[in-house]
């Protein structure tokens, strides 16, 4: 069974440490993500962005596979499904096809509409049990097609989002998608701090985590960063794996092609960085 995102970021809220949101982009990815939260004992967040949920074919597809996933490994850690950056349209149909938590991304909204369009999804979100996360302030780097430069939210634009009632939101503090740039000036902490200041007890969210150092990574969980977006470093682990695979000639032995075969060195190393990653962020052992 999914769940909302509520109680396992309460808890890591309370505990001082945060849970990973690890996205997925078809069954191979999914399976080593369940896997390892299961393996590591920890609460885990499946992200869905919607270019990834049109990609598994339709967010009913991806609902469905998750629950019998879930079913059929016998995983029994805390899971939620998530859409990652929802539109206003695409929190609605994830709702709809059953996932447990929704982000709705209203940054590029003007700040009235973004609060009339969060009140509204608040509303549905609370009656069906599911999570909601907003984000105030561009993260930076590209989110499916939209390209940030990584801005500082407003502390005070964050508390009126927050009292919104959102279980969860996502600040911008400096942070970008995507590999980090080596002139990159790092986390706004003056930012976290002010932001979690206002919002009190709001579990606070960390997008774009591959790449920031271990240390500020630590610093902005102690600043009251209760879940940690990661993304791209599962597709990097994934594609140097299969990389090497493939240049070690080893798909043209013996039955080498087989996409059980062939696949398998890539989930293994988005499993090593899956387990990294809760090690980090000290969820491990809190399911
Ligand atoms: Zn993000």
């Amino acid at each position: 069974m999914l769940v909302s995102a509520k109680e396992m970021l309460t808890k890591a809220k309370a505990g001082h440490y945060a849970v990973g949101q690890f996205n997925i982009n078809n069954l191979e990815w999914t399976k080593a993500i369940l896997q390892t939260a299961q393996e590591c004992n920890s609460p885990v967040i499946l992200g869905v962005s919607e270019g990834a949920g049109k990609y598994m074919c339709g967010f009913k597809t991806v609902a469905s596979m998750v629950k019998a996933m879930v079913e059929d490994l016998k995983i029994t850690v805390p899971v939620a499904l998530h859409l990652d950056h929802g539109s206003y349209e695409g929190a609605k149909a994830c709702i709809e096809a059953g996932f447990s938590s929704i982000m709705f991304d209203g940054s590029h909204y003007p700040i009235d509409e973004n609060v009339a369009k969060t009140t509204e999804l608040v509303s549905i979100c609370e009656e069906k049990g599911i999570s909601i996360e907003a984000e105030v302030g561009a993260i930076g780097g590209e989110e499916d097609g939209v390209v940030g430069a990584g801005e500082c939210a407003d502390p005070d634009e964050c508390k009126m989002i927050a009292d919104l009632g959102v279980t969860m939101l996502a600040a911008g503090i400096g942070n970008i998608h995507g590999k980090y740039p080596a002139n990159w000036a790092g986390l706004s902490f003056s930012t976290l701090a002010a932001v979690q200041e206002k919002t009190g007890a709001m579990p606070l969210v960390l997008h774009g985590g591959t790449g920031i150092p271990a240390e500020q990574i630590k610093k902005a969980i102690d600043l009251g960063v209760s879940k940690i977006n990661v993304n791209t470093e599962c597709q990097l682990a994934f594609a140097a794996a299969t990389r090497g695979y493939v240049e070690a000639g080893k798909d043209l032995k013996g039955k080498g092609f087989d996409p059980r075969k062939l696949l398998a060195p890539g989930v293994e190393a988005i499993k090593a960085t899956v387990k990294e990653k809760m090690e980090l962020f000290g969820s491990v052992n809190k399911a």
